[in-house]
């Protein structure tokens, strides 16, 4: 994708609700899925990784878990199983001498974590990170960066910033850290901050409109706040794609 095509992207991202971040990087994590369904399954560079890294994480599992994609999943997951049924076929139960400490140690804590199985333990753990959820970061870098570059000057997304849901509290985090420069800073934190007044307030609303002796009056924007509230501390609801 180009810069002009990301820059866009972020631009029509901060007129949608919800974090412009996070739901630029759940749009590429599905393109990146579909893409991994229907071309990267028997590419030979991607099926190693997937390997290594056990397959998915939990999340990114399910999000797998869509019609038309049984094959895929099947192709994918079979080369999984049969390299950790590789790593269990040499397995052995490698017993401690009756008498040493650490057998003594065992019996009496269950949280501590077995030596005869440890080596089996080690085989079935991850050795790589879900290759979806790296490719998530690599992308939340890129949106967070291209959002950083224009948020002054010329082409300012700065209008469009103010006008949206700012960003959710791990991003702005994220953000915060990536930024460089005095005058971005101050143009993030006061728009982050005039956002989130305006969410705070529409939460004092709400709580008032709550008590009794205003029931009757009619619910305006801050009408949905609590689940706003919600998206801002820690992003969207993820979506069910199934
Ligand atoms: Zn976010
Ligand atoms: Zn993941």
């Amino acid at each position: 994708m180009t810069r002009t095509m990301i820059f866009c992207e972020v631009q029509n991202a901060l007129a949608e609700p919800g974090c412009a971040v996070c739901r630029l990087v759940a749009k590429a994590t599905e393109r990146y899925l579909d893409g991994l369904l229907w071309e990267g399954v028997n590419d030979p560079g991607v099926r190693p990784q997937i390997r290594r890294a056990h397959g998915f994480c939990h999340d990114h599992a399910w999000m797998l878990a869509r019609p038309g994609a049984s094959l895929g999943v099947a192709i994918l997951t079979h080369d999984v199983l049969q390299s950790l049924l590789a790593e269990m076929k040499e397995s052995r139960f490698q017993a401690l001498p009756t008498w040493s400490l650490r057998r003594v140690q065992e019996s009496l804590d269950r949280d501590q974590p077995a030596r005869a199985t440890a080596d089996l333990v080690a085989r079935l753990t991850p050795q790589a990170q879900c290759p979806a959820c790296v490719q998530a970061r690599r992308m939340e870098e890129v949106y967070l960066d291209t959002l950083l570059d224009h948020l002054v000057g010329k082409e300012s997304l700065l209008a469009a910033y103010q006008a949206s849901d700012g960003l959710c509290l791990p991003h702005f985090r994220q953000a915060l850290a990536r930024l460089r420069g005095e005058k971005v800073f101050d143009a993030l934190v006061t728009a982050q901050r005039t956002i989130w007044q305006r969410l705070a307030d529409q939460l004092s609303e709400m709580i008032r409109k709550s008590d009794y002796r205003f029931h009757d009056e009619e619910w305006g924007e801050e009408s949905g706040a609590w689940l706003r509230a919600l998206a801002a501390l820690t992003g969207p609801q993820r979506e069910k794609t199934w």
